[in-house]
């Protein structure tokens, strides 16, 4: 393959190159000979190069599935909702499962659960199963539910809730780990689908500046489409991998040891689950929901639970990454890395949302890492003041008291919970804004990210969450050839401004793999 000059642009951080030599996917210099020529060349327009952005926690599979099924994000009434299901069930064979994401009830007139009767008005004879917009919420019709076998004696598993009618008949909506009462008789996706999904993946996340990814959840079977991918020269994003919490998906890897020396593969991490998420009001709170007093959240395992899984983990060299949404989980997730945990196995917390003032110092101190989205926050700030109540809303997604306190902050969009557009994510870091400008000032605006952190939250911090922190992150002599081209430099200035900013190239290990614009030869 030979050499590979990527010129003609300007480089993050580096004002005075205008090109980078490339060899075997790496950077091999940043003070180049232009006057020589070289295999490859690629012209970077005048564009911006900055490294590749990395989405610090996403669901790759999921993605490409959400690709694939009804999309209902943006839906502002359950009515349009039922438009489209009843659409669905013209194009779907009988007894075929009909499933979509995103609905939000919060963003209805009526922001009451809906019910498995709204769905049978348009759906008797096809199973439907729509995940709310969190993916913590599965709202199903009744064909769903016979199949399921729910019925009014159906016990609720522990760490879910089923919602009940006034007669105690199950209303339709199953929120997380009662999700899995339906799910679990969906016909599961083989390896082909995974390959298939990841492939559509990746195709939007390349457009969208993305060169490496945290995958949340991967499974054998999606580390088996990856494989083959990486074989068929084919994969187009890196990627890190958290092993599902199931035996057949973590077993192999812990009698084998951790994958870490390939650069589109890394298999070294768990992922867990504590709690649920705010919009389901399953996230675990210390106090209450301030709009429910019964409910504070739901706990999938005790503390002595997660640190016998740390223990084991860690010790057989395995980071752990938790779910933990609500200040509560945290607290036990800390507890649990403080009793068991290694601190240079960079254990992470995914979410870290709601966090109480005394546990924030705890992070650093225990090496435990907050992996954070900037888009939940801004998708959030609508109605979370009613679930929370004034005066925790300074807790919430305290990004800039964790930086302050010295911590890295891995970014990420949580893909398919919300759209991967770093830029978007850039955006909402330093504005704490919808795209609007509202509100005005930023929400909880102390909490506010500089530029220079926001691109470290799609850079160098998920690199070092990941132990990539010497491969990737940085344009430096040594790291991976991965470059996100944008049309011109971000800036504060006129924050909206990174809205309209243009992915117009990305380099994935020293190759285009996406470019806004046609080549002509
Ligand atoms: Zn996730």
């Amino acid at each position: 393959m030979g050499k590979t000059i990527i010129t003609n642009g300007h480089f993050y951080g580096l004002p005075n190159v205008t090109s980078v030599l490339c060899e075997n996917g790496r950077i091999l210099s940043i003070t180049p000979d232009i006057s020589r020529t070289y295999n490859n060349t690629i012209d970077l327009k005048g564009g911006w190069a900055y490294p590749g952005f990395i989405d610090g926690h996403m669901h790759l599979t999921g993605l490409g599935w959400s690709l694939e099924t009804l999309d209902l994000v943006g839906t502002h009434s359950k009515k349009s909702i039922l438009s489209i299901i009843e659409k669905a069930t013209l194009k779907t064979p009988t007894g075929h499962w009909i499933q979509g994401r995103g609905w939000d009830q919060n963003d209805w007139q009526n922001a009451s659960y809906p019910t498995a009767k709204d769905l049978d008005s348009v759906s008797s004879e096809h199973p439907v199963v729509l995940r709310r917009i969190d993916g913590h919420a599965l709202w199903a019709n009744t064909r769903a539910m016979e199949i399921a076998g729910i019925s009014i004696k159906t016990i609720e598993p522990k760490g879910g809730n089923i919602l009940y009618d006034e007669l105690n008949k199950p209303t339709g909506v199953f929120i997380d780990n009662a999700m899995t009462l339906i799910t679990d008789y969906i016909p599961k996706s083989t390896e082909n689908d995974k390959y298939r999904q990841i492939t559509k993946a990746q195709t939007l996340l390349n457009s969208l500046g993305i060169t490496s990814v945290h995958d949340a959840g991967t499974g054998v079977k999606d580390i088996r489409a990856i494989k083959q991918l990486i074989k068929e020269n084919n994969l187009s994003v890196r990627v890190f991998a958290m092993l599902n919490d199931t035996p057949e998906d973590y077993e192999p890897f812990l009698e084998k040891g951790p994958i870490t020396h390939t650069p589109f593969l890394t298999v070294r991490t768990l992922k867990v689950y504590m709690d649920g998420a705010l919009g389901s009001r399953g996230a675990a709170l210390l106090a209450p929901y301030s709009d429910d007093q019964h409910q504070s959240g739901l706990l999938f395992m005790n503390k002595d639970e997660l640190a016998a899984i740390v223990q084991t983990f860690n010790s057989a060299g395995f980071q752990v990454n938790t779910h933990g949404i609500g200040d509560r989980a945290i607290r036990i997730i800390l507890d649990a890395y403080e009793e068991s945990g290694m601190k240079e196995m960079r254990n992470r917390i995914e979410h870290a949302q709601i966090v109480h003032p005394i546990d924030l110092k705890r992070f650093k101190k225990l090496g435990v890492i907050p992996a954070m989205q900037a888009t939940h926050c801004t998708s959030d700030m609508p109605w979370i003041g009613e679930r929370l109540g004034v005066e925790r809303l300074s807790r919430a997604y305290p990004w800039q008291s964790f930086a302050q306190l010295g911590n890295p902050i891995p970014g990420g969009s949580d893909a398919p919970v919300e759209f991967p557009d770093p830029l978007a994510g850039i955006y909402a870091a330093i504005t704490r804004q919808d795209s609007l400008g509202w509100p005005d000032g930023g929400w909880q605006q102390q909490e506010r990210l500089t530029l220079k952190q926001a691109v470290q939250m799609y850079t160098e911090w998920p690199a070092y969450a990941s132990f990539e922190e010497n491969n990737k992150g940085k344009i430096d002599v040594g790291y991976y050839a991965d470059f996100t081209v944008l049309d011109r430099q971000l800036s504060d200035e006129n924050p909206k401004m990174i809205l309209d900013t243009k992915v117009i190239q990305t380099i994935v290990n020293g190759k285009i793999v996406y470019q806004s614009y046609n080549e002509t030869k």
